[in-house]
């Protein structure tokens, strides 16, 4: 089935006639083109993809599955879409992302009020196809020799700003597309904050340094957390890694479609209560990735939801302890039926630099 017939299958199931994308990732899931301005509209029998003169080259050499038509300044979108779609009464859309005022206006111009349809597309696009599991492989492996790179220059001195620097740096060089977000390269009391931003701190000896971080290749994410000690790492230290270790395997052996994302979260958490630290971990053990960094489904106490085979979801417990230090695994994780295949191949043993 083809992305677009697998969308039409999902109209049909929820009773649409049509659904029209205008968000970046929908719109490049579905067509493969992403772009600012113009929108797909998909009716049970049809696709069209609306770009304007700017983009219409473009949109005609890389979009599949759908008809590529161009709209302009005398042809407006709305009017394009209205024709397009001639006939269709239940019109989905993104809620979410589409401005209040366009949703209105739009539904206005086809003469319908939308039909909230987020949950259609997050849907389909947490299951992914092998060659989007090779992108976000491809962007992984990118972080991965950024890192090996990296650790060569963690030493006492360097500020958290210059890791950050490096990162990016590095992950352009090696053929990413850019960050997937902000790089996070925090040390020493600064990692007891699971987001802390890059400052001017500087690496001391006996610090733990976290690196959160990736790429994107072809538009899809990667995400990977290394927490390393610099010159030496006390019993405690080693404790606190030892346990997020523990809890990241005890989630990971549960990241299979026979188990909820809640279900892989608790068990990451019970492990690490049950090594004295259970008010230490405040955010869910993971989240999709694909064209977003974070996307369905989750690996969360809200998700009751079974992962579904295709999923990658990272793997990502923490412990911080507040004025002190914080420690961060994370890995990216391919839910299969046969069980999780962690796409991440850089070593996680404590390493002390
Ligand atoms: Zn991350
Ligand atoms: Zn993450």
């Amino acid at each position: 089935m083809t992305r677009i017939e697998k969308l039409q299958a999902e109209l049909s199931r929820r009773e649409l006639d049509a659904i029209v994308l205008f968000s970046d990732p929908a719109t490049r899931w579905a067509s493969g083109f992403a772009f600012t301005d113009g929108a797909v509209a998909v009716a049970r029998d049809r696709a069209v993809l609306f770009t304007d003169s700017r983009y219409i080259e473009a949109a005609r050499a890389i979009a599949r599955e759908v008809e590529v038509r161009q709209f302009d300044a005398g042809h407006r979108l709305s009017v394009c879409l209205r024709d397009v779609l001639a006939g269709c009464g239940r019109i989905g859309a993104e809620a979410e992302t589409l401005p209040h005022a366009r949703w209105e206006a739009l539904g206005k111009a086809l003469g319908h009020d939308l039909v909230p349809a987020d949950d259609a597309l997050t849907m389909l696009r947490a299951v992914k196809a092998p060659e989007e599991v090779a992108a976000i492989t491809a962007a992984q492996r990118i972080a991965e020799r950024a890192l090996e790179e990296l650790l060569n220059m963690i030493r006492p001195g360097v500020t958290e700003k210059a890791l950050a620097a490096e990162l990016t740096y590095r992950m352009l060089c090696l053929g990413g597309e850019g960050n997937s977000f902000d790089p996070i390269t925090i040390t020493g009391t600064n990692t007891s904050k699971p987001h802390g931003v890059p400052g001017d701190a500087v690496i001391r000896d006996g610090d733990f340094v976290t690196m959160d971080f990736g790429t994107i290749v072809d538009g899809y994410h990667s995400d990977m957390t290394r927490t390393v000690a610099v010159g030496h790492a006390t019993d405690e230290m080693r404790r606190v890694y030892d346990t997020v270790l523990r809890a990241q395997a005890a989630g990971i052996a549960l990241m299979t479609p026979a188990h909820t994302g809640a279900e892989v979260h608790n068990a990451a958490a019970a492990v690490i209560a049950s090594a004295g630290y259970g008010e230490c971990f405040g955010h869910g053990f993971g989240h999709g990735v694909g064209l977003e960094i974070h996307e369905a489904p989750s690996a969360s106490p809200r998700n009751d939801r079974p992962l579904p085979a295709g999923a990658v979801v990272t793997a990502e417990p923490g412990i911080y302890l507040p004025g002190r230090f914080g420690v961060r695994i994370e890995d990216m994780i391919l839910v299969t039926e046969t069980g999780p295949t962690d796409l991440t191949a850089a070593p996680k043993e404590l390493l002390i630099i």
